[in-house]
């Protein structure tokens, strides 16, 4: 059973090592890669316009359950009204009925009957008022039937139309749900979106340093690109390092123990450990290990275009080459240091360094000390700007 997981470990560990390898990559498949980039920034680009149409939507119904709820609003007021009229008229003919009633009960005393008897100026008189008056009253006591069963019916629609509000009103809730919803996926798929454009911008530059490598050494595209890139007159030098900022150029400076002095490189401030990459196809022609005033320090033999030039990396914290090793642009030739424990204030062995950083040089020819300017071979930002691509 151990045994088993053993044998499985080790088969994930190698199928990690053989196929996350860059070197075994093929000109082919970087182009590929860019192809699949490309294709996942037009999907990111369909989905960003889909979302950003349910967001267009959302907001419309809302706007529009929005007007519901202000016309439901004028409605409710409208019937308010209505129903503040209906009481006044009923008000009204309430007094209209007191006064037929008080016409009817003009007298103080008991029998009502009686008293309109000799009111009434004959007993017929007194039929025609009493009839007139119960009729009169009958009919206003109807009317105000009619009028409070109108006052029932507003107050039922003004009741329906409270429910339509917070159905509105709830329907505008989750709407609203649904839109913050959308804007976070929205601002996903916009960084998703950027971080593909720089990906693919990376890819495109690198893919073109590929290719012109490719055609000035007549290597297919189905040819890996250690294989190709191997081939040591390269056409050019690219950064050392994928990332990093100039922290100091080359060319004389004032030192304040030595006074004038060259500073034999350009140095690139990064983080301690940060990988370090052969400026162009070489071979290692010098390791230098725990140097007092440079720390590891590498140096690299190139024929650029039929002249030789070497390539020195210093102060870093490890080496990974050996020497007469060929490498390419892809060889991760150390780590970088220059700054925490290879210091020497912090009890390492470099003097030569106040920071984490890479010193890196240029020199023409195979052997000698003198240096040239790298910013006359290398791409580099200003002083005190960064990069984050080799090319
Ligand atoms: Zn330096």
């Amino acid at each position: 059973m151990m045994k088993k997981i053993y044998y499985t470990i080790i088969g994930i560990l190698c199928f990690f090592l053989l196929f996350s390898n860059v070197s075994a990559k093929t000109l082919k498949e970087v182009k590929d890669e860019l192809a699949r980039d490309e294709a996942n920034r037009n999907a990111l680009i369909q989905k960003q316009k889909t979302v950003q149409n349910s967001i267009k939507r959302a907001q419309n119904e809302i706007g529009s359950l929005e007007d519901d709820i202000e016309k439901y609003e004028q409605e409710i007021e409208d019937l308010l009204a209505k129903i503040d009229e209906l009481n006044e008229e009923i008000a009204e003919k309430q007094i209209e009925i007191d006064n037929l009633l008080n016409f009817l009960e003009v007298s103080d005393g008991d029998n009502v009957y009686l008293e309109y008897i000799f009111k009434s100026k004959s007993f017929t008189d007194f039929i025609y008022r009493s009839a007139v008056v119960e009729q009169m009253t009958k009919y206003n006591d109807e009317l105000i039937e009619e009028m409070y069963e109108l006052i029932e019916e507003n107050k039922k629609l003004q009741v329906e139309l409270n429910e339509k509000i917070d159905q509105n009103e709830k329907s505008i809730d989750s709407l609203e749900k649904k839109l913050s919803n959308y804007n976070v996926s929205l601002k996903d798929l916009e960084t998703a979106h950027t971080n593909i454009d720089d990906t693919i911008a990376d890819r495109k530059r690198t893919l073109q340093y590929y290719e012109s490598i490719y055609k000035q050494n007549n290597c297919k595209e189905t040819v890996e690109l250690d294989a190709c890139l191997t081939v040591e007159s390269a056409s050019g030098f690219i950064r050392p390092t994928k990332k990093g900022s100039i922290s100091s150029e080359w060319g004389y400076r004032r030192c304040p123990i030595h006074g004038r002095e060259l500073h034999s490189g350009i140095d690139i401030a990064l983080a301690m450990n940060t990988p370090v990459y052969a400026a162009a196809s070489g071979t290692v022609v010098g390791i230098t290990r725990r140097s007092s005033c440079g720390g590891n320090i590498v140096t690299i033999r190139h024929s650029i275009k039929g002249t030789i030039y070497r390539t020195r990396y210093m102060h870093l914290a490890s080496i990974n080459v050996t020497m007469g090793q060929k490498v390419t642009v892809l060889t991760e030739i150390g780590k970088s240091g220059g700054g925490g424990y290879t210091l020497r204030r912090n009890g390492g062995w470099d003097r030569c360094s106040t920071g984490s950083h890479l010193h890196f040089m240029i020199l023409p020819g195979s052997s000698g000390s003198s240096t040239i300017n790298p910013r006359k071979m290398i791409k580099f930002p200003a002083k005190g700007k960064g990069f984050s691509a080799r090319w």
